[in-house]
């Protein structure tokens, strides 16, 4: 199927009509490459731009089990050296299909990608067979105390070291990377000025844009200059305390004493849509109501504070709590009405390297389960052709709605 007889999704429809890009991880080994890779991929999901990473670990893995020795990564190691290559070729080669054929928007290509030469190869392989968009992320990382901290979270009992001691894993690490360093070239901004990129100086204390191209580039940029990564904690139901507008929430909050802010964003959902909503698909979106991918687009400024924050209180209503879990848990947009939001409970989500840790905490109130579950639907409901936004519903049948509620 070609680009332009793609289904028209919300993501399609609202940024820069289905233009595809490439972005391209760059820097030196436990630089939080895979972390933002995984951290962007949840949010342009959640937004409605389908995304995949593509991690080069992974394609190695698959056909080698020296990644736990250091020397496979000695560039003097010609053999490794073409098989590391070897695998970058064909997780793109993977990406360009994935494009063209699972009408995938961004792909993220995870790997270090630290010369000039692999850039170039990259480039030039984009531009032979594609026309897409392609985006550089460099993170640039000189505190050695959080290098090792990193490593220490995310790779010692990672894939590459099953069953070597943290120690012998952590020393091996830090070889690894010295190896790198031999070769790393950062980003150049007079030798590789005809390449559009982001450098980001350790976690985000100076970032660096070059001619970056559209909304969607654009909106990459945005999302990584809030993000950060303090150990902190966002309780949902229940220290700063955000709510709605909505005297319910606000009545919630009247006995904490803490600084309060009230988001109009952070209102319920339209009541017509949301019944709406449980019996067809979240893509509907009824005259003077709104669709749940409605909420998600009204949701992002508090998704983009709530990625600033340190611990903070969100209470708020159940469809706006579904919005702000899926984003956190990755759920699939098909899956978000459907969401669990019990009364009564505190939420509390602690971001952790390559997720998020969830705990629930049911107060000892008594009270009603309002879930409903999702609802089985026949086969052809979920194949046909995405209906598109603004659907109006016949007059005869407002009143039915209305009723329904
Ligand atoms: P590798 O090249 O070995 O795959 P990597 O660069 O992908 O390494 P990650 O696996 O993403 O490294 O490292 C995760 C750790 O990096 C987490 O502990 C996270 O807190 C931290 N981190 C996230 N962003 C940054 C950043 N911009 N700079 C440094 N560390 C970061």
């Amino acid at each position: 199927m070609s680009v332009r007889q793609r289904r028209v999704s919300y993501g399609d429809a609202v940024y820069e009509n289905r233009s595809l890009h490439i972005v391209v991880m760059v820097g030196l080994p436990a630089r939080g490459k895979t972390y933002m890779a995984k951290k962007l991929t949840r949010y342009l999901n959640w937004v409605g731009i389908k995304t995949k990473v593509f991690n080069n670990g992974d394609y190695v893995r698959k056909i080698t089990r020296q990644c736990s020795d250091h020397n496979f990564f000695r560039p003097e190691n010609e053999e490794a050296s073409m098989l590391r290559k070897k695998c970058s070729v064909d997780a793109i080669t993977d990406i360009v299909r994935w494009l063209q054929e699972e009408h995938g928007r961004v792909a993220v290509f995870d790997a270090t990608n630290t010369t000039r030469d692999r850039r170039r190869m990259i480039h030039q392989i984009v531009e032979k067979q594609l026309t897409c968009k392609l985006f550089f992320i460099e993170s640039i990382c000189d505190d050695a105390q959080l290098v090792e901290a990193n490593i220490k979270e995310v790779k010692v009992n990672g894939p590459d070291y099953k069953g070597v001691k943290p120690e012998k894993a952590l020393a091996d690490f830090l070889q690894r990377i010295e190896h790198y360093k031999r070769i790393y070239e950062p980003l150049d901004e007079e030798k590789e000025k005809y390449l559009s990129y982001m450098k980001i100086y350790n976690t985000g204390e100076k970032v660096l844009v070059h001619k970056h191209k559209g909304h969607v580039q654009a909106k990459i940029v945005y999302y990584l200059m809030h993000i950060h990564i303090s150990k902190r904690s966002i309780y949902f139901s229940r220290l700063k305390v955000w709510t709605s507008w909505m005297q319910r929430t606000i009545q919630t909050c009247r006995d904490i004493n803490a600084p309060t802010e009230r988001w109009k964003a952070l209102n319920e959902i339209d009541a017509v849509s949301s019944v709406i909503n449980v019996y067809h698909m979240s893509l509907f979106r009824y005259r003077r109501g709104e669709s749940y991918e409605d909420l998600v687009a009204r949701l992002e400024p508090v998704i983009m504070e709530l990625e600033r924050e340190s611990n903070v209180l969100v209470v708020a209503h159940q469809a706006v709590l579904r919005c702000l879990l899926a984003y956190f848990r990755d759920i699939a947009t098909d899956e978000l009405p459907y969401i669990e939001v019990p009364l009564h409970t505190v939420i509390k989500l602690t971001p952790a390297a390559y997720g998020c840790d969830i705990e629930y905490v049911h107060l000892d109130v008594p009270s009603v389960n309002t879930h409903r579950g999702k609802p089985q639907v026949p086969g052809d409901l979920n194949t046909a052709p995405l209906p598109i936004v603004n659907v109006e519903i016949p007059q005869t049948y407002q009143p039915t709605f209305r009723q329904s509620l």
